[in-house]
């Protein structure tokens, strides 16, 4: 029997079959960065738990719409309880610059990580400040549905009435609605708000606050919760298949999403809701705030008292996919060191897999069922939640083997030519298409490269000129240095002695 793609999802927490609203096609709206700092390894980590959830999706065939957007307005220093200073405003302020050069600068920083580390861009990265009439609409209709109510220029969601009449409001963070009163702290703004736990969708800007915008109730700038809202219904509609995030986003960004696309339009927008775990740095997770966040630049470099050398971009990718979306990944250098090892055997049982060549008469069969049945549960585990951990684990028993026919201890006809060919294509799926691992050329080696590509072509030139002196100078110091030149009909390569 063929197996299902199954996911846990945090609003039933169960595992669930992935069922989506239109056979063939998936709507995914994950939560983007807040673009006032550059990306920790923190935010690497759901990133890309997301982008393979996304490449895995698209290897199944389906036709996706995947949605993360940039948080570029809204978001305030105190997340939870929505008071203090917009963290973009804020850092615009401390580095005397245009909010939308702080915006500019962390977006950049973004996608060069993002790209570094091989994840896939989105099919549309909208941003908050650019979708401001979207929010405005919401608001107005939450408010003529009546779970809304406007004090002194802003705007506030009435959770107790929601919550009185929609069962659903709490079940994905699991807090009773007394636990949302307790949670809920907001001091500076209680006085304006009918209940402690009602929170604004809408925020008069006060005359220092620079990112503002006109609207039915005064100048103001929209809610953090309200942006995810406006733009995934905007463009994903009022129902889609996924909604992805941090955990730490469960409440009450996501639950208060929930909130407010039940009151704007009757429904709860995801069907599926999947939050991955944080990387923590001693026990803690690392994060902007807490001030023990490791960027991906001081990682490639090695510039860091914590790490005994540089980490590439694909060791960070392995190790974050060593462990399983929804677990704790603890960042350590000793964990980053074992990955950099495994990853590169992983590469290199690649590169050795797609050079092995079919050879003899198929006869002896032995390893054949062995080898399809692993193949096989390279599938079951990526169904089974997106299992990263066990299908890198299926993939080491498979380098054994593809190991073992390399060094001859296996024939390569004790399996047939249809299973040599299956495992060549699944093997490189997986690692390429699917964990998004692909192969590392040493920077020192690119630019080497780059570098014997001209004294070739300048020693070329010279032997067209029948300049053997210049032709011969070249080829010995080069030699002298280490660097051997062949000339074959395809032209002249080198490698190192
Ligand atoms: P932020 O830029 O803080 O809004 O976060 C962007 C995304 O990164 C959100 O989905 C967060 O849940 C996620 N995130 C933040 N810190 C961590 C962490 N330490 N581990 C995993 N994900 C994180
Ligand atoms: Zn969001």
């Amino acid at each position: 029997m063929r197996s299902q793609l199954s996911v846990y999802n945090s609003l039933s927490n169960t595992k669930e079959i992935f069922k989506p609203i239109i056979e063939g096609r998936v709507g995914m709206y994950v939560c983007g960065p807040t673009v006032y700092s550059n990306v920790h390894l923190g935010n690497c980590r759901t990133f890309t738990g997301f982008d393979v959830i996304y490449r895995y999706l698209l290897h199944l065939g389906y036709k996706v719409r995947y949605v993360r957007n940039i948080t570029d307005v809204g978001h305030l220093e105190n997340d939870e309880e929505m008071t203090g200073e917009d963290k973009i405003a804020k850092k615009a302020r401390l580095e005397q610059v245009e909010p939308m050069e702080i915006v500019q600068k962390y977006t950049n920083d973004f996608h060069h990580v993002m790209t570094a580390i091989n994840n896939l861009s989105p099919s549309i990265e909208p941003s908050a400040s650019g979708h401001i009439i979207e929010q405005i609409d919401m608001v107005k209709q939450i408010l003529k549905n009546g779970y809304a109510y406007e004090r002194n220029g802003s705007v506030y969601f009435k959770t107790i009435e929601f919550a009185k009449k929609n069962e659903e409001y709490g079940q994905l963070s699991g807090k009773k609605i007394d636990d949302l009163y307790s949670d809920t702290r907001d001091l500076k703004s209680q006085n304006e708000k009918d209940h402690p736990s009602d929170f604004a969708i809408w925020m008069k800007a006060h005359e220092a606050h620079i990112m503002r915008w006109d609207s039915p109730w005064g100048v103001g700038f929209p809610g953090w919760h309200l942006e995810c809202s406006a733009m995934s219904t905007k463009y994903l509609g009022e129902k889609f298949d996924i909604h992805g995030g941090g955990m730490d986003l469960q409440f009450p960004h996501h639950e208060n999403e929930i909130a407010q696309n039940m009151g704007c339009c009757g429904t709860s927008p995801s069907n599926y809701w999947l939050h991955t775990n944080m990387l923590n740095f001693e026990g803690v997770k690392m994060s902007k705030s807490k001030n023990n966040s490791i960027l991906p630049h001081e990682l490639f470099s090695g510039e860091n008292d914590l790490l005994s050398q540089p980490y590439s971009p694909m060791t960070l990718r392995f190790f974050i996919l060593r462990s399983h979306y929804r677990s704790i990944c603890d960042f350590s250098d000793k964990g980053l060191k074992d990955a950099e090892k495994n990853y590169k055997s992983l590469m290199s049982a690649l590169k050795s897999l797609q050079n092995l060549e079919y050879i003899g008469k198929e006869k002896v069969k032995d390893e054949d069922s062995e080898i399809n049945t692993l193949i096989d549960m390279l599938t079951v585990h990526m169904n089974d939640d997106f299992n990263t951990p066990r299908v890198i684990a299926v993939l080491f028993e498979l380098m054994a083997k593809i190991n073992a026919f390399k060094n001859r201890q296996l024939k390569i006809n004790s399996i047939s030519k249809a299973t040599l060919k299956r495992l060549k294509t699944t093997f490189r799926a997986f690692v390429e298409d699917i964990l998004g691992l692909e192969a590392e050329v040493e920077s020192n080696d690119k630019a080497l490269d780059s570098a014997l590509n001209i004294l070739i072509t300048i020693r070329k030139t010279a032997r067209d000129n029948r300049d053997w002196a210049t032709s011969d100078q070249i080829r010995d110091e080069l030699l002298a240095a280490g660097i051997q030149l062949k000339d074959s009909q395809d032209g002249t390569s080198w490698s190192r002695i």
